[in-house]
């Protein structure tokens, strides 16, 4: 019977899985997982999990029961040891041997580790895992002095959630304002201001240099020999792909596993998705690795069809999205590193209202919505004129009074 395996039972795996069914393939599928949940998605875990306002049933990928319904052999508690690509085999960690036709990598990527002397200490947190987020749960709550190391949208999603929790939360940051990387020092203002409204204390260009504590930790202390009294710190400086299976398979890997856009290694039989993989992205001309759910959500499927023979490919513009306190925001499409983008506001900006595009050489080459909902779609409709080379006029783009539709060429 042909078999197709997949390594790695997030949403990117399970995801796929489904696809593998819908689309009619009758032969054996293997979803394998490290973790001993069954596929979850991760975005609840630093907000609604983490506030209160949705249960852990709402994070799964499908019901226990749809595995079984849907004659997917779903592994969890197991690990993806090894590939022997010459014989088409995988390698289980309990032992088992597994056949494969295709081979699906969607194993994800995993958080940094903060390496300062006490990073060991008990109450120092990380947030990747449903069981990370029951110890979140667990361990902040109202007063507990909780320092954020990092200024990411992990670290601020967590950081809202604490400061709703009832916690004192002190972000601890190279940077000098928080997401400036990647939204730039006017719109990490807005997010900066955001969170000093509900009380939190920024320590911007702040490096740590080690935790104290006897079994907690109870200080942190900074480069410049400050320190700060701790209950509880949380670790949000980045992930890093999951690529040792590749690496040991010796597929191309350079930050992600290289993927084509029908998300094909350089092995015809082994693809990868979500954020493993590094994809050449048809339209941007350009390698992107997303770390974003609708990225895991949309490659899963676009890889299982590919492992069928279909003409299939990920053209998708990246997409995110953040809920923080009462600030939601969805933001579209992809601008390049180093490029020299101009920023441009539609709407109440102080009043957290507002659209922000992003232009290059006067195309929009992404665009975020804060508050404001169902625009997302005309959006990326702007950005993909703009690869096309459509340019807008930024006044007509600033104003509000013009319909975004009416901005297409
Ligand atoms: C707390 C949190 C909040 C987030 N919020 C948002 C958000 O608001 N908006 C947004 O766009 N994105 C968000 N994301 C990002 C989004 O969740 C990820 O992009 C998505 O989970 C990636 O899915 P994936 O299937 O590629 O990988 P993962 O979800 O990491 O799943 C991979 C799975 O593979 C397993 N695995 C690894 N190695 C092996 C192996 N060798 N064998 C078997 N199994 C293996 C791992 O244990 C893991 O369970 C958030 C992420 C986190 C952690």
């Amino acid at each position: 019977m042909t078999t197709f395996v997949i390594a790695g039972a997030g949403l990117a795996g399970a995801k796929a899985a489904e696809t593998l069914r819908a689309e009619g393939f009758t032969g054996r599928v293997a979803l394998i997982g490290t973790e001993t949940e069954i596929p979850y998605e991760r975005p609840p875990l630093s907000k609604g999990l983490l506030l209160g306002t949705a249960d852990r049933a709402s994070a799964y990928v499908h019901e226990a029961g749809w595995y079984a319904e849907h004659d997917v052999e779903l592994r969890t508690g197991t690990t993806v040891a090894a590939i022997d690509r010459e014989k088409h085999r995988v390698r289980l960690s309990d032992g088992d041997d597994l056949a494969y036709d295709k081979l699906l990598l969607a194993t994800g990527a995993s958080p940094r580790q903060l390496a300062v002397p006490g990073a060991q200490l008990g109450n120092v947190l990380y947030l990747r895992t449903l069981a990370d987020s029951d110890r979140i749960s667990a361990t902040v709550r109202d007063g507990t002095r909780l320092v954020v190391i990092g200024s990411g949208w992990i670290g601020l999603e967590v950081t809202a959630a604490a400061r709703s929790r009832g916690a004192a939360v002190t972000v601890v940051t190279p940077a000098a304002l928080p997401l400036e990387k990647v939204l730039g020092d006017r719109l990490a203002g807005v997010f900066a201001g955001l969170h000093r409204e509900h009380g939190v204390d920024f320590r911007f260009g702040s490096e740590v240099r080690e935790l104290r504590g006897d079994t907690d930790v109870a200080q942190v202390v900074l480069a410049d020999g400050s320190t700060l009294d701790a209950d509880a710190v949380l670790v949000a400086i980045g992930v890093t792909p999951n690529t040792g299976l590749a690496d040991q398979a010796r597929l191309g890997v350079d930050n992600g596993v290289l993927v084509d856009a029908r998300l094909c290694t350089d092995d015809p039989d082994i693809f990868a998705a979500g954020d493993l993989a590094n994809i050449d992205h048809p339209l941007l001309g350009a390698r992107i690795r997303v770390e974003h759910w609708a990225t895991a959500l949309h490659t899963g499927p676009v890889a299982a069809r590919a492992m069928l023979g279909q003409d299939a490919r990920w053209d998708r513009l990246p997409y995110f999205f953040t809920d923080q306190y009462d600030l939601g925001m969805e933001y579209s499409g992809w601008v390049p590193p180093g490029g020299k983008a101009e920023v441009i506001i539609r709407g109440d900006e102080q009043g957290r209202e507002f659209l922000a595009f992003w232009t290059v050489d006067g195309r929009v080459a992404a665009g975020m919505n804060v508050n404001i909902w169902d625009v997302n779609e005309q959006i990326q409709d702007l950005v993909r004129a703009g690869l096309g080379g459509a340019t807008v006029d930024p006044a007509r783009l600033a104003d509000p009074a013009v319909a975004l539709p009416d901005l297409l060429p």
